[in-house]
């Protein structure tokens, strides 16, 4: 249109779609966003310049016509029917209320979002330990990194990257693995292309060909499940040649004489048969990593999402550390999140069954007393249920009601046929979201929530960075922040809560929270960014994790000896195939915002899977023919896009899509027994063509 930038609000704030964390200023006319342009460079530290499709043009969901504006209930018929916000708060405190009083509050559990701000995801933790009274709380990040923070947090201390993300511009080496980076992450692809370009080394390690490993000077391609069979056999390689680190080692760690045994059972011939990985490209890849003066290890869900990915995690950890690579300049490890603020939102706030915000163990007397006397309340030291743990808890009505906040379980859950069953067998389920998203259509009562762009707060990004997140337009319709809500509910669940803003929410966080303990959002807004551990007031805040010590109780790391392991499930004669999961660049998570973008769904409208030619060959199926793939779980039928980005033995199916929901075919059981993370990236999958019915 017409309308001058000058007259139009204007926020700098962060961007609501991928942990990247990209500021960008916003333009808003009060009615709909209308450009998106670049913050002054100093302001924006990860993303300088740069932002990717989504966050310059994915802001239509806003004021989509399915937008939810008001409260939906129930009526007697079990059709929704508009309520007010008055009749809908009242309905949720009594459907919650009655199943405490009757069951006791364990028999409650919420699901928190990574999607909303820090002072949101702190009040819903608060709220279940508070008011519910249960420590039946999580989030999205059980099913992604929750292993990565369970493995990091066992050999160094912290569960999150190491580094800033200048640090991928500063390596001579880059390890990438299970990571679509230029899809999933786009402005950090640009990066390490950048510094690739500048003569970098890239090391990339997956079963797709993916794009970024067009880049690399090292794509190897693998079968899913092993990750840490050819990762321990780097280490292997490289400790049984002397090219590790001996000063970091023998100075920085403990545990070095267990690794190198358990590595020797990583032989050449074990390798190459499980991993399909020749022995070459190990060797090529542990000599360049230990040339290296600086390398970066870089993952995503390919080495979490497994019944094994804690293991695979402190395989990696072990490697960084037996080379030096950890507390300098561009060297460092960095699981790069998904969601915009799973970092903060789904971890340093706390909404955990076993922490407390800023990582404090539920379990830890003096700790738990602290919260107990902060928050006024009485919390059992017994650790609740994870997301996964929930959906099976309320097969045997250990659990009876859920509170699920920005998060879409019937589409991502791991065996949605199940996840489905549950939702509809709870005795009271509250959704709250910006829409009517498939976990609705069972819930009681639905409450209409906003968008980062209609409220004020922090998100942490992938580096620890909290940033600031700033209103640009009101809420849409009757919609209205999470923290509003939860305030709303608590109240009238016989609690005095009165916040007059997230600032006033931060400066609870920071008091209680010592890794929080010097950011305020005053401070905050006026630095850009400040990233944790930041301990006080003067405190600078730390671009990089474990300089001098790792946050363990000697100060070492602590190197974890992992042995061989195999994926829960196996392809056989019955089911013949490796199915993994993964995402698409014009997509995000199960689409509840994208599917909303009229420019971003032209680019991949449906759903696909990639079969290799050869397989196509042998089941007479062509690139465009339905194809059902069925597991022992379920079947879905989906288009096929015929392609050797997959190796022979494998099929991959993006997340996105409701119509054909991949998890149908994943498994909700075989749980990564750390962290319960579900092992998303193999299932074993028979495929054939589709010929209706
Ligand atoms: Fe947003 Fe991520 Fe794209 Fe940056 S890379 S603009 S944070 S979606």
């Amino acid at each position: 249109g017409d309308k001058r930038l000058k007259d139009l609000n204007v926020a700098d704030t962060t961007c609501g779609y991928c942990a990247v964390g990209c500021r960008f200023d916003l333009y808003s006319d009060g009615e709909e966003i209308l450009a998106a342009r670049p913050t002054e460079e100093e302001d924006a530290p990860v993303n300088g310049i740069s932002t990717c499709v989504k966050g310059k043009f994915g802001y239509d969901f806003i004021n989509s016509d399915d937008r939810l504006t008001a409260p939906l209930v129930r009526d007697e018929t079990g059709e929704f029917r508009e309520a007010t916000w008055d009749e809908a708060l009242t309905r949720v405190a009594e459907g919650l209320g009655q199943i405490k009083e009757q069951h006791g509050g364990e028999a409650l559990s919420v699901i928190a979002s990574s999607k909303a701000t820090n002072e949101e995801n702190y009040l819903m933790g608060k709220f279940a330990r508070q008011v519910l009274g249960t420590n039946s709380i999580d989030n999205c990040n059980r099913l992604c990194h929750s292993s990565t923070v369970a493995g990091l947090a066992k050999t160094y201390g912290y569960g999150a990257a190491s580094i800033s993300t200048d640090d991928f511009e500063l390596a001579d080496c880059i390890l990438l693995t299970g990571s679509n980076t230029t899809e999933a992450h786009p402005v950090l692809a640009t990066r390490i292309k950048q510094n690739v370009r500048d003569g970098a080394d890239l090391l990339v390690f997956d079963p797709r060909e993916i794009q970024i490993a067009e880049y690399a000077t090292q794509y190897s391609q693998i079968n899913p499940g092993y990750d840490a069979v050819w990762i321990n056999a780097i280490t292997r390689h490289i400790l049984n040649n002397d090219l590790h680190d001996e000063e970091f080692v023998e100075e920085r760690t403990t545990g070095f004489e267990e690794i190198k045994e358990s590595v020797q059972e990583f032989t050449p011939d074990v390798v190459e048969d499980v991993t399909g990985i020749p022995h070459a490209e190990i060797v090529s890849a542990a000599e360049t990593i230990a040339e290296a003066d600086r390398c970066v290890f870089g993952w995503t869900l390919g080495l979490t999402e497994h019944s094994h990915g804690t293991e695979n995690v402190m395989a990696m950890a072990n490697l960084a550390a037996v080379t030096g690579n950890l507390g300098k300049p561009g060297a460092g490890v960095s699981p790069f999140r998904g969601q915009n603020n799973v970092q903060g939102g789904g971890g340093d706030m706390g909404p955990l069954p076993d922490n407390f915000p800023g990582y404090q163990d539920i379990a830890d007397d003096e700790i738990r007393a602290k919260f107990e006397d902060a928050w006024d309340c009485e919390i059992s030291p017994e650790y609740g249920y994870y997301t996964t743990q929930m959906f099976l808890a309320a097969d045997e009505d250990d659990i009876r009601g859920m509170y699920i906040i920005g998060e879409n379980s019937a589409l991502s859950e791991p065996g949605v046929n199940h996840a489905e069953a549950v939702l509809e067998d709870l005795e009271f389920l509250v959704v709250q979201d910006l829409f009517v998203n498939e976990t609705a259509q069972y819930a009681d009562v639905v409450l209409p929530a906003c968008s980062f762009v209609e409220k004020t707060g922090t998100f942490t990004n992938t580096d620890r960075t909290v940033q600031m997140v700033k209103q640009v337009m009101e809420p849409k319709g009757g919609s209205r922040p999470d923290w509003k809500i939860l305030q709303d509910l608590a109240n009238r669940m016989g609690r005095e809560w009165d916040y007059s803003s997230t600032a006033e929410i931060m400066r609870e966080v920071k008091s209680l929270t010592p890794i929080y303990g010097g950011i305020s959002q005053e401070r905050v807004d006026r630095e850009g960014g400040v990233q944790w551990p930041c301990w006080d007031d003067d405190h600078p805040g730390t671009v990089r994790l474990y300089e001098d010590e790792f946050n363990t109780d000697d100060g070492k790391a602590h190197l974890q000896a992992v042995g061989y392991s195999e994926p829960a499930e196996l392809p056989d004669e019955e089911y013949p195939f490796t199915l993994t999961t993964g995402r698409v660049l014009y997509q995000y998570h199960t689409g509840t915002m994208t599917h909303r973008e009229e420019g971003i769904m032209q680019y991949t409208p449906s759903d696909f899977i990639e079969i290799h030619p050869e397989t196509a060959v042998n089941h007479g199926i062509e690139s465009g023919d339905l194809v059902r793939v069925t597991s022992r779980r379920g079947e879905v039928v989906v288009p096929a896009q015929v392609t050797d980005r997959v190796g022979p033995k494998n099929v991959f199916i993006p997340i996105h899509f409701a119509e054909s929901a991949v998890n149908r075919l994943t498994d909700e059981e075989h749980l990564d027994p750390t962290a319960a993370t579900p092992e998303f990236k193999v299932s074993a999958v028979r495929v054939t063509p589709y010929e209706g019915g």
